[in-house]
């Protein structure tokens, strides 16, 4: 998903039906359970290449009476503080109404000139009047559409792709390609193996990759620094870093804790997934330590193999040690499966296989605005924020604005003052009541009054 675009504009103007022609048959959840955000629904939307979400706000009926009014801005507001982009809806063939200046007027105020005019219902001569006449709400060039007809929908797709790609360079990782659907697309996983020296990377990868693909080492002309090996491991295809082919030119110790270092942090931006492979006898070294923190600051879903599980002897003592010290040590990644494997015998890899997974699919869950909704409001009720100075914050709704890592917008009266245990409190919460477990999360406060 690369950015959210809100289809705005008064009743009747056509914005479901541009809607439901972006979105075909792929929408998303449509919740009617009573919440802040019944009357918006959301879609995965396809024009020629771009991919986007796109948010309905035709949830009303014609606003006649005052209390309609307010609801609609109330709903137009939300859509619009959610959304990355704004397409501003007017009938070409009524021409501008009282009511489209009002919608104007709150886009002006409120979008930061993220708005694209479209005026819709453009088929045959009669929108013609109403094109030029959009001209006149100085929110830029208009496109002329006709969402009944399909028509203009690539002049859509060339005005919108700017932004897309603006979006998108703001995402964009190394080396990581952030469309959302690895499955349907068929790219592979991108693992990166990562911890200490000696710990036992190599010999797991071998394991997984099952031959001794890396110990006859990079052929001549692939990159030096980034060595990636692509191997199917059950049915998933995957892409594993390694960082072992250029440790093994390193001879001195010193150097080579160095390397390894510099070798797990692009190994980490590489990766959708890090595994982080610790030696059971000496776990959660401050080695470790780094690069596991690294890998949660960079977004990435960890899985930690407890390498070496064959040579343990107080094994559930020490499983329990490694739980407390990963909880104490690492709170940022609470929850992380700590997987107990041997790269040496092969026992415990198909369940770090299962971990990376599940938590590849947690790092790309989407939740939807409703649920998220009624989740916040219950948190509110059972735990209001702090009162600062007396000062009352308020947390008027959320979304979730990305995947990949999980990262979600919270809209608050005071952002500045809300206390970061709260903010922690929310985030921890996501994690346990929405299923997340070890998943870094981002949550950013956005300023609503
Ligand atoms: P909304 O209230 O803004 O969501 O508007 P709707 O999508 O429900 O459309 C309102 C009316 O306009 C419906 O009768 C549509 O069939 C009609 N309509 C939508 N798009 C077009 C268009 O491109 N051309 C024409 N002529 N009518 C349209
Ligand atoms: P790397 O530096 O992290 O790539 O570690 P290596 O894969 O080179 O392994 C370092 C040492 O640990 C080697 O002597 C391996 O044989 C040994 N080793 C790796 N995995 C295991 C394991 O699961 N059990 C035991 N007992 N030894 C292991």
């Amino acid at each position: 998903m690369s950015f959210t675009l809100a289809i705005v504009g008064r009743p009747n103007v056509g914005k479901s039906t541009l809607f439901n022609r972006l979105v075909g048959k792929r929408l998303a959840l449509v919740d009617d359970q009573p919440g802040v955000t019944r009357d918006l629904r959301e879609g995965a939307a396809r024009l020629g290449q771009l991919r986007f979400t796109v948010i309905d706000t035709a949830g009303l009926e014609e606003a006649t009476d005052e209390s309609l009014q307010g609801r609609m801005r109330a709903l137009t507001e939300r859509a619009v503080d959610m959304a990355d982009l704004c397409l501003f809806m007017v009938d070409a063939r009524t021409g501008l109404t009282r009511q489209d200046l009002v919608f104007a007027d709150i886009l002006r105020k409120r979008a930061d000139g993220r708005v694209i005019v479209a005026t819709n219902k453009a088929e045959g001569q009669a929108g013609e009047a109403g094109f030029y006449e959009a001209y006149n709400l100085g929110l830029g060039e208009p496109v002329a559409i006709s969402a009944e007809h399909g028509e203009g929908m690539d002049e859509l797709r060339i005005a919108l792709t700017p932004w897309a790609e603006q979006f998108e360079a703001q995402t964009a990782e190394v080396e990581l390609d952030l469309e959302a659907g690895d499955e349907a697309s068929g790219r592979p996983m991108q693992i990166a193996v990562v911890g200490r020296p000696n710990a036992g990377k190599s010999t797991l990868i071998n394991k997984i990759i099952g031959e001794d693909r890396l110990l006859t080492g990079p052929e001549a002309g692939i990159t030096r620094d980034s060595i990636s090996v692509p191997f199917t491991w059950g049915d998933t295809k995957m892409k594993i870093f390694d960082t072992a082919g250029m440790r093994r030119k390193a001879k001195v110790q010193e150097k080579l804790e160095k390397l390894s270092v510099s070798d797990g942090l692009r190994a980490v931006k590489f990766a959708e997934v890090v595994v982080v492979v610790l030696d059971t006898s000496i776990p959660f070294e401050s080695q470790d330590l780094r690069i596991a923190d690294l890998a949660e600051r960079e977004g990435r879903a960890v899985v930690f193999a407890a390498n070496k599980w064959d040579a343990e002897e107080n094994r559930a003592e020490k499983l329990a040690m490694m739980k407390e010290q990963l909880g104490r040590l690492l709170p940022q990644l609470s929850g992380a499966p700590l997987i107990t494997v041997s790269a040496l015998t092969g026992r415990g890899l198909e369940r770090l296989r299962e971990a990376i997974l599940k938590q590849h699919e947690v790092w790309n869950k989407r939740v939807s605005t409703a649920v998220l909704n009624r989740w916040l409001n219950d948190q509110l009720e059972a735990h209001p924020p702090p009162a600062p100075g007396g000062r009352r914050i308020k947390l008027r709704y959320m979304t979730q604005v990305k995947s990949r890592p999980p990262t979600f917008a919270v809209f608050c009266s005071i952002p500045d003052a809300l206390p970061e245990s709260y903010k922690r409190f929310l985030i921890n919460g996501l994690r346990r009541d929405l299923d997340m477990p070890g998943t870094p999360i981002r949550l950013e406060l956005r300023k609503r009054d």
